[in-house]
């Protein structure tokens, strides 16, 4: 599946993906090499980054690592800068720096009268996490939108496209701000898509569902391999019954940001969730 890329050609695009030492977009960004595309790899931190970077200039392919803070405009200026002269402007916008805080992450997922009393309850939640999860996740996808939205309107091919979430349709339990930020990055992804649609730029999404990478293995799976009981609430609720793989997403993000397929699909946040969103439990 990691090879369906090479069937992609965008040849001398310029694919910019915020994230991309982080596991999903390291993937990500090694699978787009392969469509010939110069890939700009941004992040806070910049060895990871630089690590998928030559990895991917290893198997022949073209990127570079540019250390970039996603909340800070003249962070993100410089490196635009930086990627204007190195492979030219942007084309393609993978907003995929995201994430959870576990100050912003209640210990029960109900509320109850007779909980033990160190127990995190949405009381105790602390102003600060929240506020780190919803600049993450939803200014974190605004800011570099605005830098680079603007060297891309009117190029052929133009698009971005944004990463949400299965807790935007449906909040997940214990994470009200997490699933908050990404239920704005859904619609900001439709804002987006209305308000660059005179300029072509589209703008669309995909909605990871749970997926398993070496690095949530371990919750996820005990050392038998049986499911946690976090891991089986999951898998009960997906009717496919099992857990996806990161390279399952490669398809629906292929198809977005290859305007050969996808030139008139604007505004759609594609879940990737093995019936997970679709499924009412019953
Ligand atoms: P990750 O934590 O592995 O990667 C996130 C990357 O973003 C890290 O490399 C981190 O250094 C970088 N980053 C953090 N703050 C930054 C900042 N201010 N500026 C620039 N870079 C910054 O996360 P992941 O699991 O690969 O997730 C990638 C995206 O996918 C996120 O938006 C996440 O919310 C979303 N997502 C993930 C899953 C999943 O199962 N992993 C599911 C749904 C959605």
């Amino acid at each position: 599946m990691n090879n369906i890329a090479q069937h992609h050609n965008l040849k001398n695009k310029v694919i910019v993906i915020s994230g991309a030492g982080g596991v999903l977009c390291a993937f990500l960004a090694k699978a787009l090499a392969k469509t010939q595309a110069k890939i700009a790899l941004l992040d806070i931190n910049l060895d990871a980054a630089n690590q998928v970077a030559e990895e991917i200039n290893q198997a022949g392919g073209i990127a570079k690592a540019y250390q970039t803070n996603v909340l800070d405009l003249a962070s993100i200026e410089q490196t635009r800068n930086a990627i204007a002269q190195d492979f030219g402007t942007c084309d393609i916008l993978i907003n995929g720096a995201g994430g959870n805080n576990p100050k912003a992450t209640t210990d029960n997922e109900f509320h109850q009268f007779d909980l033990p009393t160190n127990t995190k309850t949405f009381f105790e939640l602390d102003k600060s996490g929240i506020e780190f999860v919803f600049n993450l996740n939803y200014l974190g996808t605004l800011l570099p939108t605005q830098v680079f939205a603007k060297d891309m309107m009117g190029k052929a091919g133009a698009n971005i496209v944004n990463i949400s979430s299965m807790n935007a349709f449906t909040p997940l339990t214990k994470i009200p701000a997490y699933s908050g930020a990404k239920a704005a990055i859904s619609n900001f992804t439709q804002w987006l898509a209305v308000y660059f649609s005179k300029v072509g730029i589209r703008c669309n999404a995909i909605a990871p569902g749970f997926l398993v990478s070496n690095q949530n293995r371990a919750l996820l799976f005990d050392e038998n391999g049986n499911p946690t009981a976090r891991a089986n609430k999951i898998l009960t609720n997906t009717p496919m019954a099992r857990f996806g793989e990161p390279e399952e997403l490669l398809g629906a993000l292929l198809f977005l940001i290859d305007s050969q397929y996808s030139s008139f699909v604007n505004g759609v946040i594609i879940p990737v969730d093995g019936g997970f969103s679709a499924y009412s439990g019953v």
